[in-house]
């Protein structure tokens, strides 16, 4: 595992006007994840904790006019064909599963959570993210009866403005399809890579790594493990989160959706508590059996800089293809395991 994770320390020097233009020395680092082909350089001096999220103002004004809200989503979202279903939309429990009025694919669908506007992200339980993600996954089984050539899907959600969400309201966002999207695509065939090579599974491989090193390593529920990932995909990390031995969709018991839903409950909780509202979640699966890769999910926290907002993507990440961190994953796994740790008391405590 060793071979796929490069870290270079470099160093870079000026006079600094903070002290006298004495000369200064900053070092940064330099990591490559050879297995995904990304790099992100960590520039762990410049971290400190965010400050200040979308203000209540905005988003009781954003209610005015939201399409989800339950006295507009029916007469202003989409319906789909009675092919997919007669009824136009697909209920379960709270949630509402309607067409992607801007589709990307040719199967484009959108998960509305339940009837609450905004959720903040201490209070997304297990139960509502839960509940969503099989909403999602019966959409997805419908489409794979209407049409047997889609093999792929994602389950994906831009959180608050911050992680390019156009809408307050809660929502997942469906892609179902023929063809893997480009990253889907890659882990897909790095996987195969690693297994013809070494004849072991790479996530397997990755899971064991992380438990015994110990430094990005999180938590696991059931067969969903979490750790942060060497490199990340975001400004502020990256958390992914493997389903341990699920080679497909259909792998994927309500366990399984629990357990990662319970995991998923505790990270935002503790995004809550680090001052971040905002993030971007990617879950990809096969839907056939691919004993290569394993079902899982990234979560990239979002932020606008204050005091401008300015935006935490740049000319690194959009021009060059590497991402600029500002906290290691190792610091991230600390903080997120002091949060967790409270969560796990609390629920203890009070039995919920
Ligand atoms: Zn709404």
């Amino acid at each position: 595992m060793e071979l796929f994770f490069k870290k270079e320390i470099h160093e870079a020097r000026f006079l600094d006007p903070n002290d006298e233009f004495q000369e200064k020395l900053v070092r940064f680092e330099v990591r490559t994840d050879s297995f995904t082909g990304s790099k992100a350089r960590v520039l762990a001096h410049r971290w400190r904790l965010p400050k200040g999220s979308l203000d209540s103002f905005s988003i009781s004004k954003s209610k005015e006019k939201c399409p989800f809200c339950p006295e507009r989503v029916n007469l202003s979202t989409p319906k789909f064909s009675p092919s997919i279903t007669p009824s136009g939309r697909i209920r379960h429990g709270q949630a509402t599963v309607l067409p992607n009025a801007f589709p990307y694919s040719q199967y484009s669908g959108v998960v509305v959570f339940s009837d609450d506007h905004h959720i903040p992200l201490n209070l997304f339980t297990p139960e509502i993210l839960f509940n969503a993600l099989i909403a999602s996954t019966v959409y997805i089984k419908r489409v794979q009866e209407v049409d047997g050539s889609v093999a792929y899907t994602s389950i994906n959600w831009n959180y608050m403005p911050p992680a390019g969400g156009g809408i307050i309201h809660p929502h997942l966002q469906i892609v179902v399809d023929k063809k893997p999207t480009n990253l889907h695509g890659k882990l897909i065939k790095a996987s195969l890579d690693y297994e013809k090579s070494r004849g072991s599974n790479y996530w397997y491989d990755l899971i064991r790594f992380e438990q015994q090193r110990a430094e990005r390593y999180l938590f696991y529920c059931g067969k969903a493990v979490f750790l942060t990932s060497f490199c990340p995909r975001g400004m502020l990390g990256e958390v992914l989160s493997i389903f341990n031995e699920t080679t497909s969709l259909q792998d994927v018991t309500q366990d399984r959706w629990m357990c990662f839903a319970k995991g998923l409950s505790k990270i935002l909780f503790c995004f809550h508590h680090l001052h971040v509202d905002s993030f971007n979640m990617t879950l990809f699966a096969s839907l056939e059996k691919d004993e290569e890769f394993w079902v899982q999910a990234r979560i990239i926290p979002r932020v606008s800089l204050p005091p401008l907002g300015t935006s935490d993507v740049n000319y690194f990440e959009k021009g060059h293809d590497e991402v600029i961190t500002i906290i290691s994953p190792e610091d991230l796994a600390g903080e997120i395991n002091a949060f967790a740790e409270q969560k796990h008391n609390k629920i203890t405590k009070d039995g919920r």
